[in-house]
């Protein structure tokens, strides 16, 4: 077993090696199941043992919109790192593939966002929002706007201020004093409207709530605030239609910054390049990753307009800020190859289309004791579990990804008590059909 090179294990071997060494990002300690993924192709995984998974989750994160194991983006990164693996971004230097690229999602960006700056993934980018807004203040002489305004149960990464901004109770527990100066305001869950008087509408709640807050916080104070224009984590939340360009008003009203996270729904998720510009956020920063590259290289980006831009490093002012790998040629070049097969194979279209099969094939759950609400945005669902339909009593989803694996070979994810399937954009009916069959299967033998 020695003389085999590293990476031939067994899937014993792996799964020891991996509890005794590997420390997982988002782990329970407690669990000693290990799932060793080893190859992938189309929307099919196989783990060390050979028993194949049909991914419904984007390679479990939201990503994969074009597949697993295409060799268009395997050439592409082989014919870069041949030609040019990387070479810093900083001061005067660039690589034409972060050029090029850069020009193709301002390109591809709905109207005001004219420049962009490469991360390695949404928290990063989230981070450098962040501090973009800020010193876009502090040039501008309102240096006293440091405040950020979140939503609960957002996720915005994990990160110190990325995490501030995560609206999940766990991730503030046990880490002391978090990035200071971030307030949350209530999600727009309709399912789940906050505690107000019957008859009231949920956007006029919400929009007074927000600008209570900024009021509290003092409107001078506010930098700005962040939102992913569908919350993912969340459970697919899609607002009231009126919530983000309502949103959008009030905060120019007082000279506050949006910015969209776009993390998930950036490059086809929901059926859109950008999502956001379909809310009417027009927001002046947005926040991208995962489907960038589909996945198959870690690369992240804010896009902002030229307002923000030329104010945090026009003329004499220096950018203190960046990564050594920000504008990685071999993700760029990755990015390309993706954007390249989005574009080709229309399936920005296509997720609508798969939108409407899983519409389609879920919505009927609906009816079934166990399920509160059947949320479709674009390729994403979002099924909610309650133990009473009557007084919507949370059931957590654990058991259900359990069961779609161990008994239908389906790897979803569940999200608290939402379980959520976000396919390949190239799924084919038939598997949106032998998911959704599946679920369906559990959901009844469950209740
Ligand atoms: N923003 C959103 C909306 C996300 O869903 C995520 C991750 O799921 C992030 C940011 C953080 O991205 P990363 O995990 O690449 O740091």
């Amino acid at each position: 077993v020695n003389d085999l090179p590293f990476t031939a294990r067994t899937a014993a071997e792996l799964a020891e090696i991996d509890r005794r060494v590997l420390v997982h990002p988002h782990n329970h300690g407690s669990q000693s199941e290990r799932i060793t993924i080893v190859r992938g192709q189309g929307c099919t995984v196989w783990d060390a043992h050979g028993v194949e998974l049909l991914d419904v989750m984007g390679a479990g994160n939201w990503v994969a919109q074009v597949g697993h194991g295409r060799p268009e983006l395997a050439d592409a990164a082989a014919r870069q790192i041949r030609t040019l693996e990387y070479y810093t971004g900083f001061d005067i230097f660039a690589n034409d593939q972060s050029i090029t690229l850069a020009q193709r999602l301002v390109d591809l960006a709905p109207d005001g966002l004219d420049r962009v700056f490469f991360t390695n993934g949404g928290s990063e980018s989230v981070e450098t929002a962040f501090k973009f807004a800020r010193l876009y203040h502090h040039h501008r002489g309102e240096p006293d706007r440091t405040w950020f305004i979140s939503r609960n149960f957002a996720y915005h990464g994990s990160t110190f201020a990325s995490g501030t901004a995560t609206g999940f109770p766990g991730i503030h527990e046990g880490i002391g004093p978090e990035f200071p100066n971030v307030a949350r305001v209530s999600t727009p869950h309709p399912y789940r409207a906050p505690d107000i008087s019957p008859g009231r509408d949920l956007t006029d709640f919400l929009i007074e709530e927000l600008a209570a807050t900024i009021e509290r916080i003092g409107p001078g104070n506010v930098a700005a605030m962040i939102g992913e224009p569908v919350m993912g984590g969340a459970g697919i939340l899609v607002p009231p239609a009126d919530y983000w360009p309502r949103v959008r008003e009030l905060l120019s009203r007082h000279g506050i910054l949006l910015i969209a996270d776009e993390v998930v729904t950036g490059y086809g998720r929901t059926g859109a390049w950008y999502d956001s510009a379909d809310r009417g956020m027009q927001a002046d920063l947005v926040t991208v990753a995962k489907g960038l590259t589909s996945g198959y290289a870690p690369l992240g980006a804010v896009l902002m307009s030229d307002a923000v831009a030329g104010t945090i490093t026009g003329g004499d002012t220096y950018l203190f800020h960046g990564h050594t790998y920000s504008g990685h040629a071999t993700a760029c070049a990755i990015a390309h190859a993706n954007l390249d097969l989005l574009e080709q194979e229309k399936l920005v279209d296509r997720a609508r289309t798969v939108g409407e099969w899983l519409h389609e094939t879920l919505a009927p759950l609906a009816g079934l004791p166990l399920v509160g609400e059947v949320r479709v945005a674009g390729a994403t669902v979002g099924v909610e579990l309650v133990a009473d339909r009557e007084t919507r009593e949370p059931l957590m989803a654990d058991w259900v990804t359990r069961a779609l694996r161990e008994k239908h070979r389906v790897a979803a994810r569940e999200y608290g008590n939402t379980l959520v399937m976000a396919p390949p954009l190239i799924i084919s009916r038939a598997e949106v059909e032998r998911a959704a069959e599946a679920l369906t299967d559990v959901l009844r033998a469950g209740a």
